[in-house]
Formats: structure tokens, C-alpha cells, sequence
């Protein structure tokens, strides 16, 4: 099917996942995972309409972004994990930082550019019990969050940020981020962006509550594999 056939029918599937829910469709932003994708995809992409693509990591990110630097208001994600050091590189070059998972990161994050424009950034939530899914505990996100607000002004902190865990329904895992997200709001009253869903499982993530689903493979097709 051609790239163009499946965008056209991902987003049907939301428009019906976010009526069955009861949501308008038009309150949900679909970013598209171009991850190991040459840049040609997006480029194609943003003929087709898509203005929010995601990467997952910084070198992949940088150099599209460079190479696709001419194309008019597109909005680059960082969904993947982000090592301290490559701080400086990820704001360099995208719009909201979705992994935010402990305060070293914020901190490098601020760092990088504290007088520059805001950087949008979610708190990666932990579904699991294994610290190496990066995230941070749903216990502590009230404490980042604290952090964030306090002592990283350049941060603005617009919500959550979780990939279910294998093992448990998604709806469940879902359920718990709705409660990680109304959570937050009581220390930062307007970080209702909950960025969860992907080709496996945006249904229920619309049901719960996403605000930004994060779809790669439903509409790119499958990676090319990388080692
Ligand atoms: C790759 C990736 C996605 C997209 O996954 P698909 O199953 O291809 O839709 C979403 N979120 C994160 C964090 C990813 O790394």
C-alpha cells in the first residue's frame, strides 16, 4: 500500500477510536515515527500534510533535520531515551523532548540553551518494573516535575509520556498514566499532554485519554533493520 494509503487510513482508524471514545479526533495529534526511515520518507510525508515527526535518536535526528532543513513548519519529537551528554545536540534540533526521566537530563536540557525559546518537554513514565525501560517511577514524577519547574525555566513541562509495557493489556497500563497525568496537573495545572499509543495499541490509548499517539510502523511500513 502506498504511504500515502496507509496515513489515510491510520487516521480514519483514529477518527474512529476517538469517536468510539467520545473525543473529537481533531484534539489528537498524530506523530509520525520515522525512525530508520531515509529522509526522502519525509520529506514525503510533509507533501502528504504531516507536520509532526518523531526520531529516537540524536544523530538520526540531527542529520534529518539538517538535510530536510527547508521544509516549512515541520515539528520534530524525540521520543527516545536521551543520554545526558547528547543534551546540548537533542535541543539543537527538536520541538519537544518526550523522555524526560530524571533531573541530570532536565538539568543538561536547561543548560543547554537557558535563555533560548522554550523547549517543550513530557515526563517519561515507568510502567515496568525495570529501570532500564527508562522513565522515571509514577511515585516520582511529582518530584521531576517540582524540579523541572523550579530550576529549569527554559523547560516547560506539558505532560506524560509512556510506552506500555509487554505482559499487561494496554488499556491497563493506559488507565495508570490518565492517573500519573491528573497528578501532575496538581503541581503543573496545564501539562495535559499525554503522549501514549502506538501502531499496536493507539485505540486504547485514545480511550484513556492520549492527546499524541506516536505511530511508526502502521504508516511507514516496516524499519529497515539496523544493527
Ligand atoms: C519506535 C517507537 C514508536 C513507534 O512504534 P510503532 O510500533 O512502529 O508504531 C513509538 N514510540 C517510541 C518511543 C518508539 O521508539
Amino acid at each position: 500500500m502506498p504511504l500515502r494509503e496507509r496515513l489515510a487510513d491510520l487516521d480514519a482508524r483514529i477518527g474512529d477510536a476517538a469517536r468510539s471514545a467520545g473525543r473529537d479526533p481533531s484534539q489528537i495529534t498524530r506523530i509520525v515515527v520515522t525512525k530508520f526511515h531515509p529522509a526522502a520518507m519525509i520529506r514525503e510525508l510533509h507533501a502528504l500534510g504531516v507536520r509532526d515527526v518523531a526520531e529516537s535518536r540524536q544523530q538520526e535526528l540531527t542529520a534529518k533535520r539538517e538535510e530536510l532543513a527547508d521544509l516549512p513548519g515541520l515539528r520534530w519529537h524525540m521520543v527516545g531515551q536521551v543520554q545526558t551528554k547528547k543534551a546540548r545536540a537533542v535541543r539543537a534540533a527538536c520541538d519537544v523532548v518526550h523522555a524526560v526521566d530524571r533531573e541530570r537530563l532536565a538539568d543538561a536540557l536547561h543548560a543547554a540553551d537557558p535563555h533560548g525559546p522554550l523547549l517543550d518537554v513530557l515526563l517519561q513514565i515507568n510502567l515496568t518494573d525495570d529501570p532500564a525501560r527508562g522513565g522515571v517511577r509514577p511515585d516520582g514524577v511529582a518530584a521531576l516535575a517540582e524540579h523541572v519547574l523550579a530550576a529549569c525555566p527554559s523547560l516547560r513541562v506539558r505532560g506524560v509520556m509512556a510506552v506500555a509495557p509487554l505482559g499487561e493489556p494496554p488499556a491497563a497500563a493506559f488507565a495508570r498514566v490518565a492517573e500519573v497525568s491528573q497528578a501532575l496537573r496538581r503541581t503543573v495545572p496545564d501539562a495535559a499532554w499525554i503522549s501514549a499509543g502506538m501502531s499496536g495499541d493507539f485505540a486504547e490509548a485514545i480511550a484513556a485519554g492520549a492527546t499524541h499517539l506516536r505511530i511508526g510502523t502502521a504508516i511507514t511500513g516496516p524499519r529497515p533493520v539496523r544493527d
